[in-house]
């Protein structure tokens, strides 16, 4: 039996739906939703992100002492590329997670919108170290599902670790008008949703047949990709607790999925809409 005291040094993970950019400037129900779960987190050591918004061949880790804010985007306002995130790297916890992954350190990569868009709501402070890990697009999904598992032991030395994505993302079919979600986007986010209740994650790894119009929900899978690399680090303490659970314009999930061990006291009701399992 853990004890108290080692249950709480362990850090919980957080999968964040980020959507639009927009997200990281807006006050909005996905912002606060967010920003409350924070204040209930332990403070981490550092963050590891796992963000749609970057993808190489091979895994690549961030190893700058420094990393830059990275504005990967376009035709949005200037409020946005105004943004900095000057939270520090951490070189020596990068080459840990190279060890663990057989990654490539990377000292030139900074920080895209995937990570600092949702930081700079958990840490506005930016005091926290963050690094990324990149995406392997020559990987299948139950290969980032089964590396991704190496990543569990940093849990135990207070690194938070953040998968930053969507569940369902179609940008060609979002609607502005659109109020919720398209029944394909719906059917294929409860599917998600009752896979991660079941414990089902190899299945969620395969995800393109999971639902019959799966392709359509995640047209491209970066920004589902993330959400494996959070339920691969999760072990049997954890709770699974949704928050942000909604989609918007259509076809852009903001379901979002914190993993916490039962010992720890948040307060569930801070979160915009939840439900735990
Ligand atoms: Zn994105």
């Amino acid at each position: 039996m853990a004890t108290i005291e080692a249950l709480e040094a362990r850090m919980p993970a957080l999968f964040i739906g980020h959507g639009s950019p927009m997200n990281a400037i807006e006050e909005n129900e996905f912002s606060r939703g967010l920003r409350n779960l924070a204040k209930q987190l332990p403070k981490p050591k550092a963050v590891l992100c796992i963000s749609a918004h970057w993808e190489t061949e091979g895994i690549a880790v961030t190893a700058a002492a420094r990393p830059a804010t990275i504005h990967d985007f376009h035709g949005f306002p200037k409020e946005l590329f105004d943004i900095r995130y000057p939270a520090p790297g951490n070189p020596a916890l990068a080459r840990r997670v190279a060890e663990l992954l057989g990654a490539q350190l990377d000292p030139e990569r900074g920080l895209d919108h995937g990570s600092w868009g949702v930081l700079r709501i958990m840490y506005p402070d930016a005091d926290v170290p963050v690094l990324q890990l990149s995406l392997d697009a020559t990987a299948t999904g139950p290969e980032h599902y089964h590396r991704a598992k190496q990543l569990a032991p940093l849990r135990g030395q207070r690194v938070l670790i953040v998968g930053s994505g969507n569940i369902v993302h179609n940008l060609r079919n979002m609607d502005y008008r659109q109020h919720g979600g398209f029944d394909w986007a719906v059917r294929f986010n409860e599917a998600v949703k009752g896979a991660i209740a079941a414990g089902d994650y190899e299945r969620l790894a395969t995800f393109e047949t999971l639902t019959p119009e799966a392709r359509q929900a995640v047209p491209s899978r970066e920004h589902f990709l993330p959400l494996l690399y959070v339920l691969a680090v999760k072990d049997d303490s954890d709770t699974v607790t949704l928050f942000n659970d909604k989609i918007v314009m259509g076809s852009i999930a903001m379901t979002s999925i914190l993993l916490a061990s039962n010992a720890l006291p948040y307060k569930n009701n801070a979160l915009s809409k939840h439900s735990t399992w």
